[in-house]
């Protein structure tokens, strides 16, 4: 096998993919998703990237690692030069691109959202529609107790409002994105 710094993943897509979610499963070890269930934050980033390989009949292994990864600086305190040892530059780009800053309030990072997503790159617009779907579907079967009707109508508006500012969504994850936003009766 030959290795070098840069990139000292393996060749096989599916050992790099396994590779990557191992590596955010025992990141993200201690957290749970905020829904009432309490469900392991893995089943998230599962999701995430099983959306992200659904949106091209062609595998983009970085992709679906990225996907895999796409919370982990934001979330568990990995760095990104940590990313960028263990998977490269392209997928540390890519996760980076998903990484609100959580120095700044909470409403200034989900308007930051909005403003940003015209800038995205393609592949991180992939990324940006699974989150948000997999976000809605989790509010929709698990949503947080405390949470009242009004909450959700606006978590949905503002998570729509994200998706709408894509310049370039991929079609296959609009349409979920779209079917799954009309699944929501307040
Ligand atoms: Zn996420």
């Amino acid at each position: 096998m030959s290795e070098n710094t840069q990139n000292p993943m393996p060749a096989a897509p599916v050992q790099r993919i396994l590779a990557a979610a191992k590596f955010a499963s025992e990141k993200h070890a201690a957290q749970k998703r905020k829904g009432a269930a309490a469900e392991p934050y893995v089943n998230h980033l599962i999701e995430v990237a099983q959306l992200a390989a659904s949106s091209s009949d062609l595998l983009d292994a970085e992709l679906v690692m990225a996907a895999f990864l796409h919370d982990t600086i934001e979330d568990t305190g990995t760095t990104a030069k940590e990313l960028e040892q263990a998977f490269g530059s392209d997928i540390t780009a890519l996760v980076l691109e998903m990484t609100d800053d959580k120095s700044l309030p909470k409403e200034v990072r989900k308007e930051l959202q909005v403003t940003n997503a015209p800038h995205k790159s393609v592949r991180a617009q992939v990324l940006k529609l699974a989150d948000k779907i997999s976000n809605l579907r989790s509010i929709l079967a698990s949503p947080p107790a405390d949470w009242s009707a009004e909450r959700k109508r606006q978590y949905f508006v503002w998570a729509k409002r994200v998706v709408d500012a894509l310049p370039q969504p991929n079609p296959i994850l609009k349409a979920e994105f779209e079917k799954t936003f009309e699944r929501f009766k307040g």
